[in-house]
């Protein structure tokens, strides 16, 4: 059956891997970001992409987002964020505001966006449905606001779980690791730093967005309906779990 899908920050990397999977398989994907350009590449894809411009951060874009999905949402995939240190100025002094604002931006992107998304989603999700929310690696590291906001992501979907448990909905985390072929890193992945973030994993390489399409199409498929609250990592073995 044709299911109804939306991968939010679906133009590019990781979301665009995740929306093309679902379209390949004949689900009527909608992908979401702020950016035209990715978007409507994103949707030249494929006949079951479609492309809606929304940033998940803004409540009124958000109402707005409602008016353009159908009735009925099967699977929602909170993938949208990233690392907003990369746009802020590194501040020389104790300057509060600025640290601040950079704080809630990180908080913003990766964690008040997946949960403004859920809310305003939770009455169309189907009964049997799914959410993915995608973490990281960067939740159990010292990663700054950018690993308190995906660790906080983690706590928030044990939440999603209880309360959208007895309505036979799932929701899981699938953590990445490195993963290369994104728009995430922009300029500042150094030669060096790729080499080590390689060195850290098990399996002698960077990940690729199909390594995460893996584990979303596994989490939302019949046969991990009694898997929920979980956080899967996709990392190459980079941390391990027991
Ligand atoms: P990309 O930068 O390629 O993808 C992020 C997407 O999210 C972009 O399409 C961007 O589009 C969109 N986005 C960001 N903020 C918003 C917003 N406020 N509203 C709507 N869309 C938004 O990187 P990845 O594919 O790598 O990242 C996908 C997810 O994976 C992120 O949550 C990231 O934190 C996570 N991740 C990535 C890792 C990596 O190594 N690549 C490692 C661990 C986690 P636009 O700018 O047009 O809005």
């Amino acid at each position: 059956m044709s299911r109804n899908i939306l991968v939010t920050g679906g133009g590019t990397g990781i979301g665009r891997a995740v929306a093309e999977h679902f379209a390949a398989q004949g689900d009527a994907v909608v992908i979401t970001g702020r950016r035209f350009g990715p978007l409507k590449e994103g949707a030249a894809q494929s006949d079951n992409v479609r492309a809606v411009r929304c940033d998940h951060t803004d409540p009124d874009a958000l109402h707005r987002l409602l008016t353009e999905l159908p009735e009925r949402i099967d699977v929602l995939i909170n993938n949208a964020g990233g690392n907003t240190d990369f746009d802020s100025e590194p501040g020389t002094e104790v300057d509060l505001a600025s640290y601040a604002r950079a704080f809630r931006a990180n908080l913003d992107a990766n964690l008040i966006s997946a949960a403004l998304t859920t809310k305003a989603l939770e009455s169309r999700l189907s009964a049997g449905g799914a959410v993915v929310q995608i973490g990281s690696i960067a939740a159990d590291q010292a990663s700054g606001s950018y690993g308190a906001a995906k660790a906080g992501l983690a706590n928030w979907n044990l939440n999603v779980a209880a309360e959208l448990g007895p309505r036979g909905i799932t929701a899981n985390v699938v953590a990445p690791g490195y993963i290369a072929d994104t728009e995430f890193f922009r300029s500042y992945l150094s030669a060096e730093r790729r080499g080590r973030l390689v060195d850290s994993t098990a399996t002698g390489r960077a990940g690729v967005p199909a390594d995460i399409v893996g584990a979303v199409a596994f989490l939302v498929s019949s046969a991990a309906r009694h898997i929920t609250g979980q956080v899967l990592n996709v990392n190459g073995g980079a941390r391990t779990t027991r």
